[in-house]
């Protein structure tokens, strides 16, 4: 049994030791004893501990998991939405308590961390719909003959999540595979891995069978025996590139089918007649929202041609922002170094610091950088073409939309792409030319909602297709066509 968080607001609060979930029991490691504090990022202290996994843990896991398929996916598969529909009521009355949760364990605010797990809801929600979803093709092929495809679950699947979303990223793949019919087994990040403990409390309070979810904790060695285990049909991964990269070459290695979202490094294209209010406004949110920890957060400005007006209207806003308040910490202390290394490298190869966030305290310890935008930036400095993954914002400036549209489709990765303008003809030329899976139009981060799926090209992401929406019921199933002929047809052949 998982209590509620007792946190009302921001203050330091202990939580209990993260272990693993398996068949249905909260246990320790069967063999491993390392541990690791989970940090508080706000005041810099652990409020609790996360025993690792190991191989074996896995291995029990993935038992666990094929035990209760066999009954799970009898099941109607509306009888299996219900238990969402049930999860999202429990996750709506639970809502203040899992905000609070998550923005303990991972630092942001409390309406940033709220927003989180409403978006989970939105992903709970596209599971419910499933069964209006989900019900095939079929069509007479020829006289007397019919053709019949089915999505049929594919047994025990898997998840490895990042630090950066500890509720929503989980439920970009739940919903599907579950209510398709498969068990799974999730490793949620070793840093914030008790958001999942509170929510696989409630799965089991709204009638989730045991072992249908099973949570194994951990970090390389328990996603290496994921990858490797032969009892694992499927894995989805979010991650950084480096790691999603080496997760799909792996996973792929032992037959598995795998679908892996990496880093990103976002470029927002500015031109001169974009409204400035807005643009200013949708920036600053974009590259400093959740402390700069997303993968659709606003990474580079491309600015096209004379927009200083715009870059004063967002250094504006920037410089006003109040870390604690405005801005929540970034999750662990060695972000701070690397981030602050890539503001100072910049600053030496010759970029303006417009507005500073290295030295930013907030009131009671712990890992803090503020907005910080660099200007004049070149896309061959490390500000400019690699993931920082903070709240920096570097801006390279150009002088006609051709090259803008050049910078952005030589970075590696293909996330998200925007463009700021009140022009039409402006708009569709980029919309048509860069080289990203999410595109926003005056949108900073260009998030596709329910139901259209989430996933980036390039080296965002390894595997076909996007890891939400319709596309992720198809990863996680397989499709069954059945050929059905009743009468014999003497007059003409099999396949006439
Ligand atoms: P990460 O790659 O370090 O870790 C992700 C997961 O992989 C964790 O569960 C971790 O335990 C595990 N892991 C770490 N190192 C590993 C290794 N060497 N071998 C096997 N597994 C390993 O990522 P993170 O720091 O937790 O998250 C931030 C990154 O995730 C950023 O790059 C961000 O852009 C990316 N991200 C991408 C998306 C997307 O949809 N594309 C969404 C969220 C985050």
């Amino acid at each position: 049994m998982i209590p509620p968080f007792a946190a009302k607001g921001y203050e330091l609060t202990q939580f209990l030791t993260a272990r693993n979930y398996i068949a249905g029991a909260w246990c320790d490691p069967l063999t491993s004893k390392d541990s690791l504090e989970v940090m508080n990022p706000r005041h810099g202290k652990a409020m609790s501990t996360v025993l690792m996994g190991g191989r074996d843990d896995v291995d029990a896991a993935v038992r666990s998991a094929q035990a209760a398929f066999a009954d799970w996916s009898k099941w109607p598969i509306r009888d299996r939405a219900h238990v969402f529909y049930r999860l999202r009521s429990a996750m709506e009355k639970h809502l203040e308590e899992l905000s609070w949760l998550l923005s303990h364990e991972n630092g942001k605010l409390y309406a940033e961390a709220k927003a989180e797990v409403e978006k989970g809801i939105e992903c709970v929600e596209y599971g419910c719909s499933l069964p209006n979803l989900a019900a095939g093709e079929k069509l007479e092929v020829s006289r007397g003959v019919t053709c019949e495809l089915s999505y049929a679950p594919l047994g025990v699947v898997a998840g490895v999540v990042p630090f950066n979303f500890p509720n929503m990223v989980p439920f970009w793949m739940l919903p599907q595979a579950l209510v398709a019919g498969n068990t799974f087994v999730l490793k949620p990040s070793e840093q914030v891995p008790l958001s999942m403990m509170r929510v696989a409390q409630l799965f089991a309070e709204c009638g989730l069978p045991s072992g249908v979810l099973n949570i194994v904790q951990g970090g390389q060695p328990v996603v290496e025996a994921l990858c490797d285990h032969a009892g694992i049909k499927a894995l989805g991964f979010v991650g950084s590139t480096r790691v999603a990269k080496a997760v799909y070459a792996r996973a792929s290695a032992s037959s598995k089918r795998a679908l892996c979202l990496g880093g990103a490094k976002n470029h927002l294209i500015v031109v001169p007649d974009a409204d400035v209010a807005l643009t200013a406004d949708n920036v600053v949110a974009s590259f400093m929202g959740c402390a700069g920890q997303r993968c659709m957060a606003a990474s580079v400005l491309v600015a096209v041609g004379d927009c200083d007006h715009i870059i004063e209207a967002i250094r504006v806003r920037a410089a006003k922002l109040v870390t604690g308040t405005d801005m929540g910490p970034v999750t662990q202390e060695a972000a701070v170094r690397r981030i602050v290394g890539y503001i100072d490298a910049a600053e030496k190869a010759g970029a303006k610091v417009l507005v500073d966030g290295r030295g930013a305290k907030g009131d009671a310890g712990g890992y803090w950088v503020g907005p910080t935008i660099l200007d004049n930036v070149t896309p061959d400095m490390p500000a400019g073409c690699e993931e920082i993954f903070g709240p920096v914002l570097s801006i390279v400036r150009v002088p006609n939309l051709e090259r803008a549209i050049e910078i952005e489709n030589a970075n590696p990765y293909g996330n998200a792409s925007s463009i700021y303008t009140t022009s039409g003809d402006v708009a569709k030329r980029v919309m048509e030319s860069v080289d990203a899976g999410m595109c926003g139009v005056n949108v900073g981060v260009p998030v596709p909602r329910e139901p259209f799926g989430f996933g980036g090209w390039n080296d965002s992401g390894f595997g076909a297709g996007n890891m939400t929406g319709w596309d992720g019921y198809r990863f996680w199933t397989r499709q069954r066509k059945v050929t059905t002929k009743w009468a014999l047809q003497k007059d003409i052949t099999w396949m006439s």
